[in-house]
């Protein structure tokens, strides 16, 4: 605290100025403190945020998500123009479908919605996207061919992947019990978001309810919801290409991109649906499923959960001695989701070995 000068010479400052002075550097002082104070407690807050894992999704409202491509692997039509993208460059939504041009994407976000991470609908109903339907597809209503006419016709829903005649349309209910692989499927009626503060356009996960049975897995198939985790940034482009094939089938939010988010985020499912329930696909190498199962120790679940390898690296140790494949061969996400609808789960011992030179003084 500054003490005012008693001394009233010529030459002494007037008393008043000074306490004004005083006062001034006192609140110059307290006001650098205040600040000091409040970034710290916001590192703090955004640390803590940070440790604490949860699920991140794209927030699909804002637009789809869309993949950049120089060549469709099929005759493929933009959902705006309709204008032919088979040699031309164009980008598909790798979650819901819709394809685009490169002066469509803007429309494209803004006229079509996108597969939806949450829905406050009382019950799931089909998304169906116009065209670009597989080659030998099937109305499912009327039971004869439907998408082989070289214009944008037929529809798929994007959860189901059921395909119907245009005209068809009426005449199938609007509810989508998620077709065959809904045992794996969180439906986006049984999901309850937040809005995240700290990065743009994500949201959080904080809450997911049991499916009716009407919706989703009935008795005879109990919901183990999937998580696929994988990571993008493992040096080759077959990570990404596994993640965004699961996206058409999951909910997008199933699908954890490890480029992005750590595997306890990922794991977070494992607290928001039982741990017993939920079923665990790490699309990736020895490192990267090794990655996962320390996390899924760390986190001390019980029971683990269930974990599949879809083999991505090059050695591939685990993958082989259980029987899941040695190497990346093109993923058809159908195949594998069969695959493991047929897979036994097994007890795996865990070891941790440390060594140590025998040349050491
Ligand atoms: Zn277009
Ligand atoms: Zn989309
Ligand atoms: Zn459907
Ligand atoms: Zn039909």
């Amino acid at each position: 605290m500054r003490v005012l000068s008693s001394n009233m010479d010529k030459t002494a400052p007037d008393p008043t100025v000074a306490a004004i002075t005083g006062q001034m550097e006192l609140s110059v002082r307290d006001a650098a403190a205040s600040v000091l104070v409040a970034l710290l407690f916001g590192f703090l807050v955004r640390r803590w945020v940070k440790r604490t894992p949860r699920v991140m999704a794209r927030d699909t409202r804002r637009g789809h998500r869309w993949s950049h491509t120089g060549m469709f692997s099929q005759p493929s039509y933009c959902n705006i123009c309709e204008s032919l993208l088979m040699t031309s460059r164009g980008a598909f939504c790798d979650a819901c479908g819709v394809c685009a041009c490169p002066t469509c994407v803007r429309p494209a976000n803004k006229q079509l919605t996108c597969k939806a991470v949450t829905s406050r609908e009382a019950s799931h109903k089909h998304h169906w996207v116009q065209g670009n339907l597989p080659f030998d597809s099937t109305c499912e209503v009327c039971d004869s061919s439907v998408g082989d006419s070289p214009e944008l016709t037929g529809q798929r829903c994007c959860w189901c992947h059921r395909t119907i005649h245009d005209q068809c349309r009426k005449n199938i209910s609007e509810v989508c019990d998620l077709g065959e692989f809904s045992q794996y499927i969180v439906p986006p009626t049984c999901v309850k978001v937040r809005a995240t503060t700290t990065v743009p356009r994500r949201l959080t996960v904080a809450q997911v309810s049991r499916p009716a049975t009407s919706t989703g897995a009935g008795a005879d198939k109990p919901w183990t919801p999937l998580i696929v985790l994988g990571n993008r940034k493992s040096g080759s482009t077959d990570a990404e290409q596994v993640l965004s094939a699961f996206r058409r089938y999951l909910n997008p939010a199933q699908v954890v991109d490890l480029g992005d988010q750590r595997p306890e985020d990922g794991l977070e499912w494992c607290h928001l649906v039982g741990p017993e329930r939920c079923r665990v696909l790490v699309a990736g190498g020895d490192g990267t499923v090794d990655w996962v199962l320390n996390a899924i120790e760390n986190l001390k679940l019980q029971p683990p959960p269930a974990v599949g390898i879809l083999p991505l690296g090059t050695g591939n140790d685990l993958s082989r001695v259980l029987g899941s494949g040695e190497a990346y061969v093109e993923v058809d996400p159908e195949q594998v989701l069969r695959r493991l609808q047929r897979a036994e789960v097994i007890n795996v011992d865990r070891w941790l070995v440390r060594g140590w030179s025998l040349n050491r003084p």
